[in-house]
Formats: C-alpha cells, structure tokens, sequence
C-alpha cells in the first residue's frame, strides 16, 4: 500500500537564524482505498418481500461514480405498479407479523442489522465514496459508523417506550413510506428505518436516484439479518416513485428528507389525507464569529462547515457572519487554509473535497457562482489543480455580501461561501434569523453567557457553539420555518412513528 508521507518543499538554508515555514504546499503521497475489497452488482432488482424482483417496467437506470463519470451499475426504475406491490407486502408483513411481535425481539433484528453494518463496514464506505462522490474519510469514519449508531440507538428503545412517554400507551402508526436525499444515503435511510422498527412499524424507502446503491446493500444485510419478509422494502426510481410513495393511499406516514420544493409538493399531496408527515428540508445556516473567539479553532471550524462533503450538507455553516473586527484576519486566515484543502480523487485517504454528485448539482452550484459575481460581491477560489474528468468546484468564498443578495439568502448545496460582517449581538441575530430556513446554525465565542443568548434567540432547529456538525443518535434534528417539521434524531424521533392513546 502506498505510504502516505507528507512531503515537504525543502526550507533554503540560512545563516543562524531559525526560520519557521508556513507555506502551505504540502504534497501527500496518494493513498486510494481498494476498489476490489467492495462488490458492486452489475444490475439491481427491487427489494419487495424479502426478495430481489423486476421492476413490472423491465426498465433500469444508471448509476455513476461522479468521480470519474464511469458507470457503476443499473438499477431498477420502479413505477406506481411496484409501489403498490411493496406498500402490499409492507401493510402484510405488519398485519401478519411485525406488529405483533414483541418488542424485545424486534430490537434483536434491529440490532442484527446494525452489527451486519458493522461488520461490512469497509465495504459500505467503499460503495458510498464510488456512488456519492464524498471523500472516504468521511464515508468511512463518519456516515458509516454514525448509520450504525442509530440503529443500535433505536434497538435499545424498542421495548422501552413506555419510559419513553411514561403513563401514555403506544401504538404503531402502520405502513411508512421514507424518501431520502442523495447527500447522506445510508445514513439517512438508517435515520428513517430505526426509529419506523423500533416503534412496530414496516417499510417502504426509496433513495435517490443518483445514489441507490449503499441503500440497495442495506437491503442484503436486512436479508442476511433474516428481517421477516415485507418488513423493509426498498425501492429505486426517482421524483414519479418518490411521489407514488405519497400518494398511495395505504401508506401512513411520510418521513421525508430533500429539498424545500418536493417537500412543498409532498405537504400540497397529503393535505387533507390522514398521513403524518416529517418533512426535513433544505437550510441556509448561520455561522457566527464574535470577535472574542479563538479565531484559529474558529477558521477550522468554519472549513469543516461548508467545506466538508463538498457542501453537500443541509445544515452546511453556508452563511458566515464576522464580528467587524476581526474579518480581516478571519478572512486571510480563512484564505491560507483554503489553498491548502485537497480537492481530488475521494477514494484517496487524504481528500478532503471530493467530487459534485451529479452534473445537474455543479449545473446549479455554477449559476450560483456567476450569480454571486453578479451581485458584486468579492470572490475568491483556492487555485488548485481539479481533474480533467468528473465534476468538481473548488473551495470557494465570496466576501462584501449584502444581507439581501441571493447568495445569501439561498441554498447552493456546494462548497460555496458567503461571508457578512456585523456590529452587535442584536444586529447579527436579526440577520440571521432574516432568512427562510432554520435548520442549523453555529456560534463562535469565548463567553458561555453570549452561547446561551444567542441559543435562545436563533431561529434554528440546532445551534452548534464553537463546534460544527457533530451529530449523535440521542440528539434530536430537525428545522424550523422552510426547513420542515419533525425531528429525526433522539426520543424525539420516536413521536413522529407512534399514536399516543390515553
Ligand atoms: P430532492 O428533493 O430533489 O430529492 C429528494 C428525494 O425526493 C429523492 O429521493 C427524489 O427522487 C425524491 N423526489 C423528487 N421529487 C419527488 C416528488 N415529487 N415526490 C416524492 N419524492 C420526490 O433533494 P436532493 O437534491 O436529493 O437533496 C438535496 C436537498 O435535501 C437539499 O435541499 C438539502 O438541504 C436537503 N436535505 C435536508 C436534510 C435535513 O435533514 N433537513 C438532510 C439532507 C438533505
């Protein structure tokens, strides 16, 4: 395996004088993860009763590693037909076996799974990297573990829910039927799958369409955990599968993870239905500098916010709000870490941005850019090398931002930042909650008592201080305003799967 050791353009020598070199031309030597050690099919079926059907089309689709923008496998494109058959054998498999089953032994499935998922870990990051475009450090040390966490999180609760809402009976709701982005595949299925079989309900999921495939082996380690059939069911297709989820009339529940237009699609579709809706959406999240922050840990931690997973993140820090004194020096630090970020091959262990998941994603990322410049605001990108084949931005910021300009106010879902600058505590905090979305933002400061104020009075379903994107089982997720309702994520995540009876 090739070594990954740093190399170091060599210091000219000087006389007796130490001089410390902080240029930032770091050069790593490659480390690529092993495609072999992963098996990716060269055709999948649906998952439908436990077992791999054909879509009643005969039609499949591509998917592709953005990458390289080689062919990875064909997937299965399921229409309303396929939905039924599924919405079918899930209604089954809850009538027949699974809401009947005592609690204590749906947890054993449940954590079944989750040590399956474990155990193929590798594999899985593997996959994720090759379909998503996301680096594998991060497939590897982030979605996969953290995927599996909720699932063993979940499993302890199966048979605790009476402490969970103490003197209150529970009962399942039925069928879910869950959607999910193509930012955070397994994770977001696992999201949505732990909670719905914990709490005695069966499922219907479909991913995205440009990422099926971690969610598609998700579905052989439920066959290997012996799942009763029907129980989980995953289906591929895309926006006209999604929507026949939604609109079949023996599906409960609709736990939805996407963008703010399909999720008003979704609630314009259920209006009027008995379904419960959770519905997690887009965000345009604050992150603010006081000036009082250590403003080294605080430039990390702004390049781990919007940097991280090329920005394809829903919570990413995409608005950055710098106390006036110090966004200069916020700035030029912001600057020299940015020339230094390596954008490149993401099965490469030192990558630390990797490839757009799709051409329509940089499409809409590169409207923004030129949008930004439009607006005049001042724009800077890292000047390194991209490859020639496969879709990659680099680390971009842009400075002197109006709080009205659309870079500011909208979600781009890339590695694209927009930095204002502010006076007071009043002024920042209005200018962050001036937005649409309230899904997440972060605070930067030495002074717990700045923490809890502006805590208390930010608009957003979390607030991260001096920290960005750390997520855990036991916290609740979850938006305010256009970034939906319902909470993922902890006991709270239980209530959007139950009725509570007397
Ligand atoms: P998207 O809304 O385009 O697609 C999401 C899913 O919905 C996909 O599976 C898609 O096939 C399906 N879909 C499309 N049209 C549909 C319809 N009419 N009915 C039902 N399903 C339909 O979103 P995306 O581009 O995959 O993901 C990016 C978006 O997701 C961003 O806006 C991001 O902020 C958001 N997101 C939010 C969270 C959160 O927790 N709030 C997490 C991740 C991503």
């Amino acid at each position: 395996m090739a070594k990954a050791i740093a190399k170091k353009k060599p210091l000219a020598k000087k006389s007796n004088t130490i001089k410390l070199n902080f240029d930032t031309s770091w050069e790593y030597a490659p480390a690529p993860e092993s495609k072999s050690a992963a098996t990716i099919n060269k055709q999948y079926d649906l998952f439908i009763n436990g077992e791999w059907q054909q879509p009643s089309s005969k039609k499949y689709f591509d998917t592709i590693n953005p990458a390289t923008e080689e062919k990875l496998s064909e997937v299965a494109d399921a229409n309303a037909a396929d939905v039924d058959k599924a919405v079918k054998a899930a209604r089954n498999a809850y009538d027949k076996v699974w809401k009947k089953m005592p609690a204590k032994e749906r947890a054993k499935y449940i954590f079944r799974i989750a040590r399956i998922m474990q155990e193929k870990a590798r594999e899985l990051a593997i996959v994720e990297t090759l379909d998503g475009g996301k680096p594998i450090k991060e497939s590897r040390d982030f979605d996969v573990p953290t995927a599996a966490n909720h699932l063993f999180y979940y499993a302890g609760w199966a048979d605790k829910l009476e402490y969970a809402f103490p003197n209150r009976r529970t009962e399942p709701l039925g069928v879910a039927g869950q959607i999910t982005p193509w930012n955070f595949p397994l994770l977001m299925a696992a999201w949505k799958i732990a909670p719905a079989l914990a709490t005695g309900n069966t499922v219907v999921l479909k991913p995205a369409e440009t990422t099926p495939l971690t969610t598609l082996k998700l579905a052989e380690i439920i066959q290997e955990a012996d799942l009763p059939p029907g129980v989980v069911n995953i289906i591929t297709g895309a926006g006209e599968t999604g929507a026949a989820i939604v609109n079949h009339a023996d599906v409960n529940k609709i736990a939805f993870t996407g963008s703010t237009n399909v999720g008003k699609i979704i609630q314009r579709a259920i209006a009027g239905t008995n379904k419960k809706a959770t519905l997690e959406l887009g965000g345009k999240a604050a992150n603010i500098i006081f000036e009082d922050a250590p403003i080294d840990q605080a430039v990390e931690g702004v390049v781990n916010a919007i940097f991280f997973n090329q920005g394809h993140v829903c919570c990413a820090g995409s608005r950055l709000y710098v106390q006036e004194s110090v966004a200069k020096e916020v700035i030029r630090k912001l600057r020299d870490r940015m020339q230094s970020l390596i954008v490149g091959d993401p099965m490469d262990k030192n990558t630390d941005i990797g490839a757009i998941n799709s051409r329509e994603q940089l499409n809409i990322i590169q409207k923004y850019i030129a949008i930004g410049k439009k607006e005049g605001a001042e724009m800077y990108e890292s000047s390194c090398a991209l490859p020639s084949k496969g879709f990659w931005c680099r680390p971009t910021i842009f400075s002197n931002v109006a709080q009205s300009n659309r870079i500011a106010q909208e979600e781009i879902f890339g590695p694209v930042l927009s930095i204002l600058t502010f006076r007071t505590d009043d002024e920042v905090i209005e200018k962050a909650n001036n937005s649409p979305y309230g899904l997440s933002a972060g605070v930067w400061t030495d002074k717990g008592s700045k923490i809890f104020n502006m805590t208390k009075r930010m608009r957003a379903g979390v607030v991260w201080a001096n920290t960005f994107n750390k997520f855990d089982p036991t916290s609740p997720f979850g938006g305010y305003k256009e970034s939906g309702f319902g909470r993922e994520g902890g006991l709270h995540g239980l209530l959007p799967y139950l009725k509570l009876i007397n």
